[in-house]
């Protein structure tokens, strides 16, 4: 959040009374899952909870979709799209309250399909997807799966109360990757929810959605609904923030990736943002920050599978100097920048200006006297960015690459880490080693297509079977085995 202050947290709220749980798109793809949200919230009566809803699974992908196609002169098939979302919701709205609640509820969904429909035609008339309408129509996800969450609420006999987000997340203008305002947030936040969590009610309102100052809807940027949570949790100072998802926890690796993905019990917060930062999908990269600021625990729980644990993340760690995680962040692209004299200042101005122009972010950078890597998340024209950098100095490129990152506390000052991943991956051609830029992370670079092999190798050597305990039928923990150790 831009803004923030500790003193104006420290204004108001009631420290540590409030749990703000977030359920994911997976949490509430169907009227099961959301019978399952409503156990949980239950669980969480006495806190008392607020809750924060992403779209239903898949939603926000499908919306994103059809604006494409309605941009793209594909009216129709974007039409299509929105037919089947209005089928989906009605199924699972009908399939959780009665006919009469049911009949409120979508009395109260319909509109928003209209405006669906008509905001394909403005697109489809502009020829463009313009980042305002976008925010609109992408932000609809979240409008109604809060409306159906808080009627599942409702009928099962909570006391609820449905709460625009726009009215509270106050953001900047930034359309589609919009940040928070700490003051007017914080403000709006404290008058709309205090008097309802005073007054004993469970407000749910939708993430990923908030306002200008103006009104003007905007979104937090894809994922963003974790951050709507750790902001709302900031601003009410909350016992903690739970992150309910699909998966155990955060785990070893992207378990998509690698079944043999272990839960970690716990981590600390600097962890989790390196982790959030290099592409572990499970945390949105601005969720830690806020919290940890303000010290508030984050838990990552499956909404699946509740008993499992989860991941708490705290200001502490339990163990140092082993790696906790490897994440793997692909499309990236490694520059190197050679020019004819030493490397001054005033280029490295102007190369950063050139990169920001197009839109592309740091991730790793590596420099000596005489020349300078970087590698980035690739934004908008390469081979435009490679000229214009060629205009000041000998420039090598190579797109499709993926950045890999092990991260835990204190691991770069263990070279033999990275001596041993090194021998065990030698053969993928790994390409800028970077490591002690922070004490958490040791990253490097390989083709893009050998990623998912790299992380796989990886995880086998750092986790290795035996180091796990409680493995089947209970959860997998990860209980490290002494630090890695090179062999001669
Ligand atoms: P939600 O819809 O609940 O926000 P996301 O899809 O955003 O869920 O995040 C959960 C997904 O993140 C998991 O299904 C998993 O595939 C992915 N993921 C990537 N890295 C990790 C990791 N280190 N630990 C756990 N999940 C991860
Ligand atoms: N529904 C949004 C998305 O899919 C926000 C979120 O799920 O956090 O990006
Ligand atoms: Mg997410």
């Amino acid at each position: 959040m831009t803004g923030q202050s500790k003193e104006s947290h420290e204004a108001g709220g009631r420290r540590g009374e409030c749990v703000v749980m977030k359920f994911g798109g997976t949490s509430v793809e169907d009227a099961t899952a959301i019978r399952r949200v409503s156990q949980l919230v239950k669980r969480r009566l006495r806190h008392p909870p607020v809750v924060v809803v992403s779209a239903l699974g898949g939603v926000t992908d499908q919306l994103l979709n059809a604006a494409k196609s309605a941009a793209g002169s594909r009216l129709e098939s974007a039409r299509e799209v929105v037919r089947h979302l209005r089928q989906r919701h009605q199924t699972v709205a009908s399939e959780l309250v009665e006919k009469q609640q049911y009949e409120c509820l979508w009395a109260e969904l319909e509109p928003a399909f209209d405006m669906l429909d008509s905001l394909l035609d403005e697109i489809a008339a502009a020829g463009a997807l313009l980042p305002q309408v976008q925010d609109r129509f992408l932000g609809v996800g979240e409008y109604l799966s809060s409306k159906v969450l808080h009627a599942a609420l409702l009928r099962a006999g909570f006391d609820v109360t449905w709460v625009d987000s726009k009215q509270c997340l106050v953001t900047d203008e930034v359309h589609t990757h919009a940040t928070p305002l700490w003051e007017e947030t914080t403000e709006r936040v404290r008058t709309v929810l205090l008097p309802l969590l005073h007054s004993g009610q469970v407000p749910v309102l939708g993430g990923f959605v908030g306002a200008t100052r103006d009104g003007v809807p905007t979104t937090l940027g894809r994922g963003g609904s974790d951050c709507s949570a750790a902001t709302i949790g900031v601003v009410l100072n909350a016992r903690r923030i739970e992150i309910w998802t699909d998966v155990d926890g955060v785990m070893t690796t992207d378990p998509d990736l690698c079944a043999e993905a272990i839960r970690i019990t716990s981590m600390s917060f600097n962890e989790a943002a390196e982790l959030a930062h290099f592409g572990a999908k499970v945390l949105h990269p601005a969720t830690i920050a806020p919290a940890m600021q303000h010290n508030i625990p984050v838990w990552v729980l499956n909404s699946r599978n509740s008993e499992s644990g989860g991941t708490e993340i705290t200001a502490h760690t339990r163990e140092n100097g082993r790696v906790k995680a490897i994440t793997t962040k692909p499309g990236v692209a490694v520059f190197e920048i050679e020019p004819s004299r030493r490397l001054r200042p005033d280029l490295l101005r102007q190369v950063f200006d050139i990169f920001e122009r197009h839109q592309f972010s740091l991730e790793v950078l590596s420099a000596s006297h005489s020349s300078l890597s970087l590698v980035m998340s690739a934004g908008g024209d390469l081979p435009a960015v490679a000229q214009k950098l060629g205009e000041l100095a000998k420039v090598r490129w190579e797109s499709h690459k993926a950045l890999i990152c092990l991260v835990g506390e204190k691991i770069a000052r263990s070279p033999e880490i990275a001596s041993q991943v090194l021998h065990a991956i030698a053969d993928l051609e790994i390409r800028l080693i970077c490591q002690g830029a922070s004490e958490r992370n040791i990253s490097f670079v390989v083709d893009e297509s050998r990623a998912e092999e790299a992380v796989r190798r990886l995880h086998e050597l750092l986790f290795p079977v035996g180091a796990r305990a409680g493995t089947h039928p209970a959860p997998a923990v990860y209980q490290p085995a002494a630090p890695a150790r090179t062999t001669a």
